[in-house]
């Protein structure tokens, strides 16, 4: 049975209770199988399956962003359930942001380009809510999927720089048939935007070229914020329809 919990102090109480590991996946919510991807795993290693359900408004750089964000508890509340979800913690702001984010966990290299360097503070705000709700849920593994490679590794590099007691693990991009990443602001589409959304990983799978590349992406309607190779991955980020979409793939 699903038990939803509002209330940091209680879930920090209910945690002491439970004695099997724990296994945590963080979101912001409009849950689809990407989500559904990273329970399965917790649901395979762990005992205990804790979803957090937070649209963590530290790490918006843009109010309108913020506000247009998808909420569909009703429906993620069903898809937890029936995902086999044992707590779902969905708190108000005040619940996480007692301090009023006074305090900040930041990192000065890696969050500083990409997405970083095209939504100030984002970064910040990630680690600082990842930070605050691993101190809540005390998970012994955390779940984190590839859609948003950049994260992901700022997360692993945190938990080894404050040696964190907690094993990140990663889950592979879940994609549509069209290859479009699966995201809660895909929502936002139009039934042709969705089609042609499809073009950013397939370009991306298609043209080694970055100049040429960004072409593809320009002359189809994409407004691009960056398209770089880091290490041995490609990283885009653009934009349709006014809805930032992003992807990456192994080079
Ligand atoms: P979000 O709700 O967008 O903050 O995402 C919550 C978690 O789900 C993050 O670890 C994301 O990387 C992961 N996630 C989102 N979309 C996908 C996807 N298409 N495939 C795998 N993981 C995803």
């Amino acid at each position: 049975m699903l038990k939803v919990v509002r209330s940091a102090s209680e879930l920090i109480e209910l945690r002491k209770s439970i004695s099997g590991s724990v296994g945590f996946v963080p979101t912001m919510g409009a849950l689809h199988e990407g989500h559904a991807s990273l329970i399965n795993l917790s649901r395979e290693n762990n005992h205990f399956t804790i979803l957090s359900l937070f649209v963590n408004p530290t790490q918006f750089n843009d109010p309108k962003d913020f506000e247009k964000y998808p909420q569909t508890f009703e429906s993620d509340k069903d898809l937890a359930e029936k995902s086999g979800v044992d707590i779902l913690f969905y708190p108000q702001y005040s619940e996480i942001y007692a301090d009023n984010y006074r305090y900040k966990i930041s990192e000065n290299e890696f969050s500083k380009i990409l997405c970083g360097a095209h939504r100030p503070g984002h970064f910040d705000g990630v680690l600082t809510v990842v930070m605050k709700l691993f101190n809540i849920t005390k998970p012994d593994r955390a779940y984190f999927g590839e859609k948003d490679f950049q994260q992901l590794t700022l997360i692993k590099d945190m938990v080894r720089a404050f040696f964190m007691p907690v094993e990140i693990i990663s889950g592979p991009t879940v994609r549509e048939t069209s290859g479009l990443a699966k995201s809660s602001r895909n929502i936002r589409l139009s039934e042709q935007g969705k089609v042609k959304a499809a073009l950013i990983y397939q370009t991306l799978m298609s043209e080694r070229n970055i100049e040429k590349a960004k072409n593809i992406l320009t002359q189809n309607g994409f407004q691009i914020d960056y398209l770089e190779d880091h290490g041995a991955r490609r990283y885009v980020a653009a934009y349709l329809e006014g809805i930032r979409l992003i992807d990456n793939v192994e080079i």
